[in-house]
Formats: structure tokens, C-alpha cells, sequence
């Protein structure tokens, strides 16, 4: 455990309950995912995983800019200062649009209806065309084309979209973002080079001049273990001069710099098994409850006992780490063994930098908000 990390948390207010965000750790992992990239990548930040402003800040340094899904994270990355901004999503209002090419983004349009809605609101420019592919050669947990979904323009339907494209609006390029949470490496190149290829003949096809491939994000990392996707396979992938291939990770970037604790408040055990109740849960820390799975803790012992009754406190038992919530679906792991726990210790989730609290349900109970440090 790192000495500041742990500093940190023993100088939290008690109960204990708190984010904490580490922009070394971002500025790190932005530098190894950049070593893989093969020469003409462009590297994007998805806010959508942790929208914290000094994530989004950080990021917008590290990266060559910030992919966005609402005028929320819009006003957020032009307040960072992102050099460059993609703007996608499927439900995009025309105060979205507006504001999207006012700020001089990239759009990636996902409907013939959004290409008549951008000419109608008199906005004209480069855009890409995001495409739900005919297949997808990927698996993740989140499958986004080659599969009926909200998501871009089917394949199929591309020529015609092309054929009866408003004026004023130029298609430069493809973005073809199709799955989340990718483990495998060599696929996720395979991935890279035919949505590479696939984009060239599409464009040759409809006289396209194709300067954007946007690959998306989908990076993945185990969160069963310390495992990330093995990003060696990328740098095999040839991106032709003249043409951007972008990448718009976004758990990948943020999962590590970010930890999730939360102060054991009780211990007990009924009919055989054994809770440590937590002063948190799956309102700040949704991630576990969402995927069902679960998310793996350590024990940060806290010494201090000020109180004149008995500790709780347990030894080699297996735990179900549980929330605040009233609800028994409140869970953030089951079954997992410690060797010695004691009501006021923490247990400290790792790896809770992407997707955690931003995709929470915080008001549930209305309980107090974790404290949020920025290391
Ligand atoms: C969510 C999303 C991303 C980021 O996905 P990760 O799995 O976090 O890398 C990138 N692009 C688009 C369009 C997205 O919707």
C-alpha cells in the first residue's frame, strides 16, 4: 500500500468514507497506454468514466484531448481546457448540437434523423458517422454493434444515408466503437487493423476522403485480479499516413487511480454468515452490484478505539462486504476471506477509478456523500 494512500486515510474524518483519486497515477498509466500505440494514433479520454474535474483536468493534459456524450461533459472538458473533443451519443438535443460545433468538436453522428436535424439547425462541417457494424469480431462485457442497439447507423443502411447527405455536412471519417472491458489484446488489434481496412474500402466505395477511424474504447481490466489487457498486440496495428486512428479509452485510463473506502461500522453474523457493515456502499460504488460480481478488498487496520465498549472483531472468516443501504442487494463482495477485521478498520477497494461513482444511484437513502481527495 502506498504510504500516502494510507496517510490519506488515516487522516480522513471518522466514520471514514472517501474516493481518492491519484493524477501520478493517471499521468502513469496515460504514458504506458501511449508507448503501446502504434505512430498516427490520436489518444481521447472517455469522461464518461470519471468526470471528477481533476480527473477530467489531468487527462485533458496527459491525452490529446477529451471524448464527451452530453453538454455536461462538454462544459466540463472546454473548463479543462481539452485540446481536442469528440462528441457522440445517441440522444443528442439540438442545444447539444449547437454547443458541440460551437466549441469546435468532432461529431460523431449516430442517425439520418441527427444529420437533418444538424443541416436544419444550419451547422455545417467535418463529421464522422458512427456505425453499428454488420458483425463484430470483439468480445467484452458490453457488446455495442454487430447487434441490434441504439447505437449509430446499421451498416446496411449506409448507402443510403450517404446518398442523401444534407450539403454543408462532410463525413471524414468512421467511428466504430463496439465493445467495453476488452481483455484480449491480440484481438483488440485485429479489432484495430479491420476497423482500419474496413473504413478504407467503405470510403473508397462512396468517395469518401477518409482522414478518421475512431475506434472507441473498450480496454478492459480484470477486476478479479491485477490483470489488465496486454496492450504489446497494438503497436502491430499500421495506421496509413494521412489518416487519424483514434482511441477513446476510458476505463483503462482511470480504473487504477482510483480507490473506493469505506469504515467497517458493524460485524455480525446471522444464520452462518458474516457482514461487515459498511459506512458506504453501492450508492458511491456501483460497479459491483451492476456487473454482479465481486469486488475485491484489503484490510487498513485503524488503531485507534476511543469508545468504552467492546470492539467488534473477527478472525479467519469469510465476509460479505455490505452497505448502508436498506436493501440486501446492497453488496460490494461476498465470501471474501480475512484473516482479522475490526469494526473502525477500512476496507479499501482498488481499481474503483472508472465507472464508480459517476454511474452511482447517490441519493438512494440519502445518506452523506464519501469525502473526495485528489492525491
Ligand atoms: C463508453 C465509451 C467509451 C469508453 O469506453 P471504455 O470501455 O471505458 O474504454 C468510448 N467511446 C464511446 C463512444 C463510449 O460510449
Amino acid at each position: 500500500m502506498a504510504d500516502h494512500l494510507t496517510a490519506a486515510l488515516h487522516r480522513l474524518p471518522t466514520p471514514r468514507c472517501a474516493y481518492l483519486y491519484d493524477t501520478t497515477a493517471l499521468r502513469t498509466r496515460t504514458a504506458q497506454l501511449r508507448a503501446a500505440l502504434p505512430a498516427n494514433t490520436t489518444l481521447l479520454y472517455a469522461v464518461k468514466a470519471n468526470g471528477h474535474p481533476d480527473v477530467v483536468h489531468t487527462l485533458a493534459q496527459t491525452c490529446d484531448g477529451l471524448e464527451v456524450a452530453s453538454g455536461g461533459e462538454l462544459a466540463l472538458a472546454l473548463q479543462a481546457g481539452a485540446r481536442r473533443i469528440a462528441f457522440g451519443g445517441p440522444a443528442k438535443t439540438d442545444t447539444e448540437l449547437a454547443a458541440a460545433v460551437h466549441a469546435g468538436a468532432l461529431l460523431n453522428v449516430e442517425s439520418p434523423h441527427e444529420l437533418r436535424r444538424l443541416a436544419a439547425l444550419g451547422l455545417h462541417g467535418d463529421i464522422c458517422l458512427r456505425i453499428n457494424r454488420a458483425t463484430t469480431p470483439l468480445t467484452g462485457s458490453h457488446t455495442m454493434t454487430g447487434t441490434p442497439t441504439p447505437f449509430g447507423i446499421d451498416e446496411h443502411q449506409l448507402p443510403d444515408v450517404l446518398a442523401t447527405l444534407p450539403t454543408g455536412l462532410r463525413v471524414i471519417g468512421f467511428h466504430l466503437h463496439g465493445v467495453s472491458n476488452n481483455l484480449d489484446g491480440p484481438a483488440h488489434a485485429t479489432f484495430l487493423t479491420d476497423a482500419i481496412t474496413w473504413s478504407q474500402q467503405t470510403a473508397s466505395a462512396h468517395h469518401i476522403d477518409l482522414r478518421v477511424v475512431n475506434a472507441g474504447g473498450g480496454l478492459g481490466i480484470d477486476y478479479h485480479t491485477d490483470r489488465s489487457i496486454d496492450l504489446t498486440p497494438l503497436s502491430t496495428v499500421t495506421v496509413p499516413d494521412g489518416l487519424e486512428l483514434i482511441l477513446e479509452p476510458g476505463r483503462y485510463l482511470t480504473a487504477d487511480a482510483g480507490w473506493y473506502a469505506a469504515e467497517v461500522l458493524d460485524l455480525k453474523t446471522t444464520h452462518g454468515r458474516t457482514f461487515a457493515v459498511l459506512r458506504g456502499g453501492t450508492h458511491h460504488f456501483r460497479l459491483p452490484a451492476a456487473w454482479g460480481y465481486s469486488h475485491p478488498f484489503t484490510v487498513i487496520p485503524i488503531d485507534d478505539w476511543p469508545h468504552p465498549y467492546p470492539r467488534p472483531e473477527i478472525h479467519n472468516t469469510h465476509i460479505d462486504a455490505v452497505g448502508e443501504l436498506c436493501t440486501p442487494r446492497d453488496v460490494l463482495a461476498r465470501g471474501q476471506h480475512v484473516t482479522h477485521l475490526r469494526a473502525g478498520d477500512i476496507l479499501l477497494f482498488a481499481r474503483a477509478g472508472a465507472y464508480g461513482w459517476d454511474i452511482s444511484h447517490h441519493d438512494f437513502l440519502r445518506h452523506d456523500p464519501p469525502t473526495f481527495i485528489t492525491l
